[in-house]
This record gives C-alpha cells, structure tokens and sequence, in this order.
C-alpha cells in the first residue's frame, strides 16, 4: 500500500493567497460591474528593465546558432553572474563573499524551501510571528512540527515580532539551532540594524545554530545605515546562509531566477557533533535535484549589474517605493499606526479591528485588496499588510476609496 506523508495533513487547509483569491473572486462575481484595485500580493506590475531584455534577446539568439548554442549549463550558475552578484552584491560592501559561495536557482521560494532538507529533522526550529509562510509550511512538510493548534504548531519556537519588539524577534530564551529572520520584512516592512543582527550572530555562534537570512527585499533599502547582507557582520559566514532574489530588485517573478549564499566556513554537526561544512551539502542536492536556471535567463540577470541596468533597478525600486510613501502618509493621516513603507514595498497597518474583518471592510467598501495580518500569523491578528507593487496611479485611486470608506 503507498502511503502518504502524513506530515503535511498537519497543513492549515490552503496557502492564504488562495484563500484571498476565493474571496476577492467570490466579490467580483457578485458584483461583476466592480473595479477592483488589488494590493494583497507582492507581484511587481513594472515589465523588466530595458537593460535585461536587451541581453534576454541577444541571449536567445545565441541559442538559435550552433556557435553559440548552449545545452545545460553548471548547476550552481554560470560564472559571469555569479562573479558580478559576488563582487556587487557582497565584495563592494565590505562583505567577503567569493563567486563559488554563490547557487543561482530559479527563485528565492524554493531556496528557503529547499534548504531545510540538509538538516535533521529532530532539530528545534525558531521562526518568527508573523511570517512569510514559506518558512513554516516547509518544516511542517519535513515533520519538524506537531500538530496544529490555537494558531500554531507544536513543536516550533515561534519569535513574537510585535509593537513591544519593534517588530524584531527576540532572542530565544532557550536554545535553538535553526533561526529564520527576513530583513526588510515580509509582512511588516520592519528593518534590522547592524547592533542588533550581531546579536543574533553572536547566539548562532554561541549555540552552534545557522540563520537563514532572507534578503529578498534589500533593494528597497534606503537608509545608508542598514546592512544590506548578514554577511557585513563579522563572524557570520561560520554561522549564516542569504537569500536574495531578482524577483523585486528587477521586476523577475514570471522570469524567475535568485540565488542563495552558503560561505565555505558555514558549519552545522553531525550527531557525534563533528562539525561539516554545509556548502558541500548544499552544492550535491543541488546538482542533484536541479539543472540550473536558464542560459537567457541568467544573462538578462547579469544585466542587472551594468551601468544601465543598476540605474533601471534603481528607478524601479524608486517607482515602488513612492507609492509605499503614499500608502503610509494616508493612512497615518487616518489615524492608523504604520510600520514599514519605509525601506520596505509594504506597509504594516494596525486596523484595530480583526484583520479578516478589516479585509472584507476595504474589499467590499473600497473595492481595494489587502492581506490580513493574521494570515501570517498570531501576532499579525489585527494588522493589514498594504503592498506597494501596483501603478501609481492605481495606488492613488485605492487611497482615495480608503480614505472615504475609513472616514464615513
Ligand atoms: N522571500 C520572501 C520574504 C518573499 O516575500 C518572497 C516573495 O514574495 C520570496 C522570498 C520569493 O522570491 P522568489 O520570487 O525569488 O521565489
């Protein structure tokens, strides 16, 4: 008899940007004549920047000639993108990362998913409340958890990231070996400093733990002050693996590609507590279990890294980020608390009101979609996250239906 992994009957019954869609299009059905402007969820609205399609179509027509036609290519990436991501990204920034620490994959998403799988499965997870549920949903799959109950699962040392932590996890008060941090973060747009992310390579050290740094959304960092990286903090390349991706930084959720960051003095232990470096390990699931990203793809991300590309990049964030300014101006002038919007594309909001509640108040009042907070977690029970990726124009007209909706 073929049996199933049980584990992932343990899921809450669906993704809540399914749960969202049902209900936006349960609206829309009812009230087919409705325009409905969506800020739920963080897909770009932009078309790639002019730099990158021009490389994207040159590298495709590469692909048409037996010359320059090229089959699979190295699992990890090719080096042309990978020495640019090292040098940019980290060298330039003081960070001493090298091109060969670097996996190019096809998305942020299944990094965070995937890398869990080097790890035992009796370790003790620490993940933040509220979350991007990737990280939790991924170790509920692997049999990390308990079962489900009043809004958490057993087993995993959830982080409160509250109005009373600055919306910043605590360091645990018990020891954990696996830590999940996201700075800019999704859902709260909260932001990280240097003093306090080297608290936390400091307890990755001490407890011979390993964070998980998602910086899918560094390029929305404005404040010269913020690390951009963990690894510009010393003594987190024993201890520290990065996330990014150019889902945000260049317009790449349908184009797919991002890359994960697992420096060679990364270590985590065998049972007999021998120490092995988790770059090896890394480096064999993925030849193992996948082929790299595309050829074109990978040169229209290289682009991202010319003179022109950088500047488009830059525009783009910019173009974001005006409208995150807007969302959070307006509704600080209704009297509503906002974190985020700020070096972030989305706007935490204290409803003051259940989250689902407040949802249905701007879909059905103001015809504008959000995220309720509680979707995210516990401690986002009433909060909405307003997204940032739309036109300007079309967050100028969601803010005005807002306005008139929360004033009458
Ligand atoms: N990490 C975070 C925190 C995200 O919010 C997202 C997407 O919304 C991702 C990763 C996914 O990135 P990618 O498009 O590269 O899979």
């Amino acid at each position: 008899m073929i049996k199933i992994n049980e584990n992932y009957l343990k899921l809450q019954a669906s993704y809540l940007f399914s749960d969202i869609a049902k209900r936006v299009a349960a609206f829309q059905k009812a009230n087919p004549g409705k325009d409905v402007i969506k800020l739920g969820i963080g897909d770009v609205t932009r078309p790639l920047p002019a730099a990158c399609i021009k490389a994207f179509h040159k590298a495709v027509d590469e692909m048409a000639e037996t010359a320059t036609f090229r089959g699979y290519g190295p699992e990890q990436g090719y080096d042309f993108l990978r020495e640019k991501i090292a040098r940019h990204d980290f060298q330039e920034r003081g960070a001493d990362i090298a091109a060969d620490e670097i996996f190019v994959s096809d998305g942020a998403k299944c990094d965070n998913g995937n890398i869990q799988e080097v790890f035992a499965t009796d370790i003790t997870v620490a993940i933040p409340d509220p979350v991007y549920p990737v990280y939790l949903d991924t170790n509920v799959m692997a049999g990390r958890t308990g079962s489900f109950a009043d809004g958490r699962y057993a087993g995993v040392v959830y982080m409160d990231c509250t109005r009373e932590t600055g919306f910043i996890p605590s360091l645990p008060g018990q020891h954990v070996d696996l830590i999940y941090l996201c700075f800019p973060n999704n859902p709260t747009g909260g932001t990280i400093t240097k003093l306090q992310l080297k608290q936390w390579v400091d307890y990755a050290r001490e407890n011979k733990a390993i964070i998980l740094f998602d910086a899918a959304y560094e390029v929305f960092i404005r404040d010269a002050s913020l690390p951009h990286s963990i690894f510009e903090i010393e003594g987190a390349r024993e201890v520290a693996i990065e996330f990014r991706s150019f889902s945000k930084m260049a317009g790449f959720t349908g184009t797919r590609c991002a890359y994960t960051v697992v420096p060679k003095s990364c270590r985590a232990y065998t049972t007999a507590g021998e120490p092995r470096p988790v770059h090896a390990l890394w480096h064999r699931r993925h030849a193992t279990k996948f082929n790299g990203v595309s050829y074109p793809v990978q040169r229209a991300a290289e682009a991202v890294y010319s003179t022109e590309g950088l500047a488009q990049c830059r525009e783009l964030s910019d173009y974001y980020l005006r409208n995150a300014a807007l969302i959070r101006a307006e509704l600080s002038a209704l009297g509503y608390e906002c974190i985020g919007g700020e070096n972030s594309p989305y706007v935490w909001v204290n409803g003051r009101m259940d989250s689902w509640k407040f949802f249905d108040r701007l879909l059905e009042k103001a015809n504008v979609v959000c995220t309720p907070g509680e979707g995210f977690g516990r401690c986002g029970a009433g909060y909405i996250r307003i997204s940032a990726f739309n036109h300007y124009e079309k967050v100028q007209a969601a803010m005005a239906r807002i306005r008139k909706t929360l004033k009458g």
